[in-house]
């Protein structure tokens, strides 16, 4: 049994319109109503992310608003981005730096990923870090390196205060939205290392506390057996997280794990 709260988000990606993206809000704000003993999060697209705020704020929800990404500037000519102030001051409290899509589709570098981390960090936020191998870098036997390499990279210069506002998401990118999963001993085995390495970074202490989530083609037919590694503490959600009867049951299912200190 972990002591770690698990948790769970919605990552809605380019998806949704003005209704529907309200439609969904509301339908895991309800369908979660009674969920105790897990930490939920929806990142809508930007466009919505006021119109979903007032439906957790109308529901009185726990669940927090997300923002899919930002722009690690605090204002200025950076056309078609977004800075934290703005994000704030949209009610998100906290922020996808690093997803496999920002890196694979759209070309961002570590440094990147660790400027908008720290952006996020010195703004007060939670950030949760994406980290994942592609298929060539697991069939050469490079996985432990690259996510090691990603998660050193976006970590770098985070201070041992901010750490705990910090998860990390292990997502490979070839289980990303493509039906594959890593098997429950294949992504433990990867997130004890990533603890591991968070130790030697930060100490014990923030290693045992951190919260490392899995992402990739989660439903609710793996979703349980998934949860049940000592090391995965909750799921980065896609395509599932856009279907309110396949969200909520997963959410369910990472509360499953959870005891009270
Ligand atoms: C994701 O976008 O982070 C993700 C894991 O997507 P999917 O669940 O669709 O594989």
């Amino acid at each position: 049994m972990s002591q770690r709260k698990p948790y769970v988000g919605g990552n809605w990606k380019m998806n949704t319109n003005r209704t529907t993206s309200a439609d969904l809000a509301r339908g895991v704000v309800d369908g979660l109503r009674d969920a105790a003993h897990v930490d939920v999060a929806v990142f809508p697209p930007f466009p919505y992310l006021l119109a979903v705020r007032a439906i957790l704020r109308d529901r009185s929800s726990s669940i927090k608003l997300g923002a899919q990404d930002v722009y690690p500037k605090p204002d200025g000519a950076f056309t078609g981005e977004v800075s934290t102030e703005m994000l704030k001051d949209c009610g998100v409290e906290v922020v996808l730096c690093g997803h496999s899509e920002r890196r694979h589709v759209l070309g961002e570098s570590d440094a990147h990923v660790n400027a908008k981390l720290r952006a996020v960090l010195d703004a007060g936020l939670e950030a949760i870090l994406c980290v994942g191998e592609t298929l060539d870098e697991r069939n050469n036997g490079h996985t432990d390196p690259v996510n090691q390499r990603q998660v050193r990279g976006g970590l770098a210069d985070v201070t041992g205060d901010q750490i705990s506002r910090v998860t990390i998401a292990y997502e490979p990118v070839w289980a990303i939205g493509t039906g594959k999963t890593a098997t429950p001993a294949d992504a433990q085995a990867v997130h004890a290392n990533i603890r591991k390495l968070i130790a030697g970074m930060f100490g014990q202490d923030a290693a045992e506390r951190i919260r490392i989530m899995y992402g990739g083609s989660v439903k609710p037919s793996n979703a349980a057996d998934l949860f049940l590694s000592p090391d995965i503490d909750g799921g980065l959600i896609g395509g599932a997280s856009l279907k309110v009867g396949e969200f909520v049951p997963i959410v369910r299912a990472a509360a499953s794990k959870y005891t009270t200190p």
